[in-house]
């Protein structure tokens, strides 16, 4: 049976250095968060933000925009953010409306202000081995790889997803370990092969957003599984791995909820806390 790497612990543990580090600071950092429109998945984001924010002793500056808010107005909105000096970090709450695209946004926030590192000069950075700031949900799958113990040299890799925001940068990431990785999509899952793949895996990593997507019987007897799913299946949360199944062949399986979900915040607020010390 399967131990289980838990996210809480892990971001407990970081919270309370990060709350040494913000207390010996001259000022509290401020995190300007922007949301755009009345979406309740982003408005319940922000009050967790919010609160993880506050119990670090971060000020939390909330700047609500109407859901007509365009695309020029709202760089103009990043810009003004970034020339004031007061503001440390900056993020831009998902979804956003249907007519703003946030790859374009994201090159638009000045890359020492951030702190979801998705400007594509901190992007950039990741795959010269030279990251000041990492994606958040990359830097929590790896904080999770951290605790299980594991020695990524040589070990394979397998990753299913490869989103801008998970799968691209946790392989970049992966590959400064010297792990060997190989990394599946949809592409992957057309031509018939996901299954041949994912049964090769020492370490899995899953960001899909399909409830069962990896069958418990794929998964390799002792292998490490870093499930990034959030997917809603009759009022349960579950992660794109049949937990059941899987759990009785790793050696480590994070929940669904629960994994990497507490600690993508506290990366959050890492990044904040690195900003700002550069910035001082
Ligand atoms: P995305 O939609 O940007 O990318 C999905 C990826 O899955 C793509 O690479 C796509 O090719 C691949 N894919 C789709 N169908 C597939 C299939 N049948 N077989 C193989 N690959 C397939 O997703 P994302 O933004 O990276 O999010 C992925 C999941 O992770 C979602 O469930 C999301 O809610 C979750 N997530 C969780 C956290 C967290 O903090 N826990 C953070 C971000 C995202």
């Amino acid at each position: 049976m399967a131990k289980l790497l838990e996210g809480k612990p892990v971001a407990e543990k970081i919270k309370e250095e990060l709350k040494k580090q913000v207390s010996a600071m001259p000022k509290p950092p401020v995190l300007a968060s922007i949301l755009v429109g009345d979406n309740a998945g982003a408005q319940a984001y922000v009050k967790s933000q919010k609160k993880t924010a506050e119990g670090l002793g971060i000020v939390y500056q909330l700047h609500s925009l109407g859901n007509e808010t365009d695309e020029k107005s709202l760089i103009d909105f990043v810009n003004k953010l970034n020339a004031d000096n007061s503001v440390n970090g900056i993020i831009i709450q998902m979804p956003l409306p249907a007519a703003i695209d946030y790859k374009n946004i994201s090159r638009h926030i000045s890359p020492g202000k951030d702190i979801e590192g998705m400007n594509p000069q901190n992007f950039g950075r990741i795959v010269f081995g030279q990251a000041q700031i990492l994606p958040c949900t990359a830097a929590a799958v790896m904080e999770l790889l951290k605790e299980s113990g594991v020695d990524l040299y040589g070990k394979e890799v397998v990753v299913v997803g490869h989103s801008e925001i998970v799968g691209k940068p946790v392989t970049l990431l992966l590959l400064d370990k010297f792990a060997t990785v190989t990394v599946c999509h949809i592409g992957t899952s057309k031509a018939g092969k996901l299954e041949e793949h994912v049964k090769k895996a020492e370490v899995l990593i899953v960001a899909v957003g399909r409830a069962g997507l990896i069958k418990g019987e794929w998964v390799k007897v002792g292998a490490i599984v870093i499930d990034v799913g959030i997917n809603r299946v009759a009022e349960r949360i579950v992660g794109d791995v049949e937990f059941e199944a899987a759990e009785k062949r790793a050696s480590f399986i994070t929940p669904v909820p629960g994994g990497v979900g507490p600690l993508t915040v506290t990366m959050l607020m890492r990044n904040l806390v690195e900003a700002t010390k550069a910035q001082l």
